[in-house]
């Protein structure tokens, strides 16, 4: 097939994959603009196949906390390439991951693994529910826990953007035992638990939610909600799919030095591979198959590939602990920047910063709930997506994502795009 340019792709594409792509987001849809066609990943760049090359903020959603084609990585790779693709029986690869995990979060006293972090947020629930008995549990609006139906409702990302909070063919029946808390609202927690009470079975959380932009927690709602649903019985699921590995080596658990029940984890953890991993208590994992009755299996789960490139990741990190002040730095550097532009500007936008995780929204602030998300300007973001693209610069093409810093970003880079950013805010507002 010739691959002549985006545009021609993406018209090819269309006739034989929904849409043209493999995830509604990178349909460019909110940002009313033809999707881009990789060519390659180098270092900070991204290449189209139009020849273009960009700073890349997206960095796959989180993965690539190391940038693009790594040469670690690459040796990683290779090395378990060498020793075959996968398996179906246990190596010792899977048995090294899973400590690694279990040492750098306490609440994970046991870990399986998945090939995504939809696969890990489902399985939590459903060994939650099995644990407890009950079928009930908590998610809070904005928070997205990937695409299984009985998490699919007020979730955040592609179902803000397209303003589809449910789907389709998601039975009601499937999602009637989800309660919808408001993020950073003890009160709507309690309120949900006097309602139902000795019913819930869980409260899964977003700890720094990634997928309506990032919206830190406080530390006190933090605090309330561990100490409320340890009184209450009810399992606390932190998914870390994107904090995990990223605010700190311990994640958002770390962070907010909070022992949650139950961790989801993805994303960095797989290196850049298709990956997931859920971990827990020794009690509440036990109940998990084989041990016990909640049944849940993978033919490629702990695939040696994954597994290899998912430990070299995270050794790095554990070995670099100032790889984490160094991200934070850079997002700093941003977020210092952007203010600084703004106000020079006199507009009303909102930046966000949860240590190396940051995001902007078109809209005043402060922004601390879904329902502040809500308010923010999609059209503005769109015309900003398409200015900063001009510029070579890659950003999310929605507005309720985080950029997501890696250790391959520069000063210059940060700076270039920081000195970009204003001149597509003044293009915006000319
Ligand atoms: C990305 C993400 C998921 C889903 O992971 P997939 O690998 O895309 O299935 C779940 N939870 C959070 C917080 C995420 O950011």
């Amino acid at each position: 097939m010739e691959r002549t340019n985006s545009n021609n792709l993406f018209e090819i594409a269309k006739n034989f994959i929904p849409g043209g792509v493999n995830s509604p987001v990178r349909a460019f849809g909110s940002v009313d603009k033809a999707p881009i066609f990789v060519e390659k990943g180098e270092g900070a760049y991204l290449y189209d196949v139009d020849g273009n090359k960009y700073i890349d903020f997206i960095s796959s959603w989180g993965p690539l906390i190391f940038g693009h084609s790594d040469s670690e990585m690459r040796s990683a790779f290779i090395e378990a390439l060498d020793k075959g693709v996968t398996y179906g029986l246990p190596s010792a690869i899977e048995v090294e991951m899973a400590k690694e995990i279990s040492d750098a979060y306490p609440a994970c006293e046991m870990v399986r693994m998945v090939n995504s972090g939809t696969e890990a947020t489902m399985s939590a629930i459903r060994t939650a529910r099995g644990y407890t008995g009950k079928d009930k549990f908590i998610k809070f609006e904005g928070c997205y826990h990937g695409h299984s139906d009985c998490l699919l409702v007020k979730s955040g990302s592609g179902t803000l953007t397209y303003n589809a909070p449910t789907s389709l063919g998601v039975p009601k029946d499937v999602i009637k035992d989800t309660i919808v808390c408001e993020f950073n609202s003890i009160e709507s927690v309690q309120n949900a638990i006097d309602e139902n009470k000795g019913e819930i079975a869980a409260v899964i959380i977003e700890p720094v939610p990634g997928n309506m932009g990032v919206v830190p927690p406080t530390q006190k709602f933090m605090e309330d909600l561990r100490e409320l649903t340890k009184k209450e019985g009810i399992i606390l699921i932190f998914d870390e799919v994107i904090t995990g590995f990223r605010l700190a080596y311990g994640g958002a658990s770390e962070t907010f030095n909070i022992k949650p029940d139950m961790v989801c984890f993805g994303k960095i953890i797989g290196g850049g591979l298709p990956v997931g991993a859920y971990g827990g208590r020794k009690d509440i994992m036990s109940i998990v198959s084989p041990l016990g009755g909640v049944y849940q299996a993978g033919t490629l789960s702990g695939n040696p590939l994954a597994m290899y490139l998912g430990l070299k990741t995270l050794r790095r990190l554990r070995d670099n602990k100032d790889i984490y002040t160094d991200l934070e730095r850079k997002a700093k550097r941003l977020e210092e920047g952007f203010k600084k532009n703004i106000s020079d500007l006199g507009l009303e936008i909102t930046v966000n910063r949860y240590r190396s995780m940051i995001s902007m929204f078109f809209t005043g602030g402060p922004i601390d709930s879904y329902k502040d998300v809500q308010r923010a300007d999609n059209e503005m973001y769109g015309i900003y997506f398409r200015e900063m693209l001009k510029r070579n610069i890659l950003l999310a093409p929605a507005q309720f994502e985080a950029m997501f810093m890696n250790t391959v970003l520069t000063d210059e880079h940060l700076d270039y795009t920081i000195k970009s950013h204003k001149e597509a805010l003044v293009e915006i507002n000319s």
